[in-house]
């Protein structure tokens, strides 16, 4: 149950800001059958996600890399934009929601209707080379695996970042940017354990921003939030965008 006063601050916080962003994580597209990555849902077979998702993994065994994307790649397609997804894209259409910062790869805010999606950690649907500069869209989990380049025969991969890699400086930048101009940031089924995503909503803070936090666990950033809501996202932003009207 959203409890009605806490819905009517935000409202106020939402109508009375100028600038909101929204960075989501994980937890906003598990109610789409997505699973996070921490927590027991964030297992494929025996294997843990954040010991996968990395180039270690990836050097000592292509394969299996592969074969977990392509499990995921064919979950994400079939899965939904929920009603956090759908709110999100909503808010955006009607100018209260400048951009959503996201550390997802699934595109589920893209289908919901969002247009400004910056992707912090790149997209499960894009393939690059491993040596070559070739990139590609795909739609579903490749055919023959793991893929392999058609301009030079290396070891294609996931065009996402892993664990232990950098984030492109330019989507840092503009995330950075956004995090620092923003009046309110709402921030949405993330961990925060992962940087430098983790230091968005301190960088709000600091320039004098407010920042809601829906989560269904504690963060570090409860404390210290103007509003933290222990609530499911969809669940949330469903009676949000009905109390909104939109
Ligand atoms: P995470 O798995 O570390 O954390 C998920 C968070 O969501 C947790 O704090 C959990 O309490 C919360 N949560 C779970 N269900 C929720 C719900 N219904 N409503 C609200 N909150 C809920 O995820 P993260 O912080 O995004 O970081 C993990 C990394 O893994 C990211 O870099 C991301 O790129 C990647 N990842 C992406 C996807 C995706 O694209 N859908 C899925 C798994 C992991
Ligand atoms: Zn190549």
């Amino acid at each position: 149950m959203i409890n009605d006063e806490i819905l009517e601050q935000v409202i106020k916080l939402i109508q009375s800001s100028n600038f909101i962003v929204a960075v989501t994580g994980a937890g906003v597209s598990a109610e789409s059958g997505v699973p996070t990555f921490r927590g027991k849902d964030g297992l494929w077979k025996q294997y843990d996600a954040t010991q996968l998702a990395t180039p270690h993994a990836f050097k000592k065994n292509p394969k299996l890399v592969w074969e977990w994307y392509s499990w995921r790649i064919n979950l994400i397609r079939e899965a939904k934009p929920n009603p956090a997804h759908i709110c999100l894209s909503k808010l955006e259409s009607n100018g209260l929601l400048r951009t959503i910062i996201t550390q997802n790869v699934d595109n589920l805010h893209q289908r919901a209707g969002s247009k400004n999606v910056l992707e912090l950690h790149g997209n499960i649907f894009r393939v690059k080379c491993t040596s070559c500069n070739y990139k590609a869209k795909i739609e579903k989990a490749p055919d023959q695996i793991p893929p392999l380049c058609p301009k030079c025969n290396s070891l294609l991969r996931p065009d996402v970042v892993w664990f232990g890699e950098f984030l492109d400086v330019e989507i840092l930048h503009n995330a950075y940017s956004l995090a620092s101009k923003a009046d309110l940031m709402l921030v949405i089924g993330s961990s925060l354990l992962v940087s430098p995503a983790a230091e968005l909503p301190n960088i709000t803070l600091k320039h004098g921003g407010k920042v809601i936090e829906i989560n269904l666990d504690e963060t570090y950033l409860s404390p210290v939030a103007t509003i933290s809501i222990r609530t499911k996202a969809g669940e949330f932003f469903k009676a949000l965008c009905e109390k909104l009207k939109l």
